[in-house]
């Protein structure tokens, strides 16, 4: 049974998954039975979720453009209308 303090220490590795998996299940048993860590480790994953987000919005412009010209006509068809700024064609 890992303590909370070695949990901590390994929990970057932990999100990061390249804990091994023996260690891997150590820690996740230890998340399920301490609410403590199991806040610590669930706000920590979620913060890098936004990191991971934030990178995501690098997508190349081309992509970027189609992915707003597909909303947009997605937005217009529910509205019935043409879409107010059509991209290209
Ligand atoms: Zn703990």
């Amino acid at each position: 049974m890992l303590t909370c303090k070695q949990f901590l220490q390994e929990l970057n590795d932990f999100l990061d998954e390249s804990t091994d998996p023996g260690l891997r299940s150590e820690i996740e048993r230890h998340v399920n039975e301490c609410p403590n860590c199991w806040v610590v480790c669930d706000t920590t994953r979620r913060t890098l979720k936004v990191f991971k987000g934030m990178e995501a919005q690098a997508v190349p412009a081309d992509v970027q453009q189609r992915l707003v010209s597909a909303v947009q006509k997605k937005i217009a068809a529910r509205q019935g209308k043409r879409p107010a700024a059509p991209i290209g064609q």
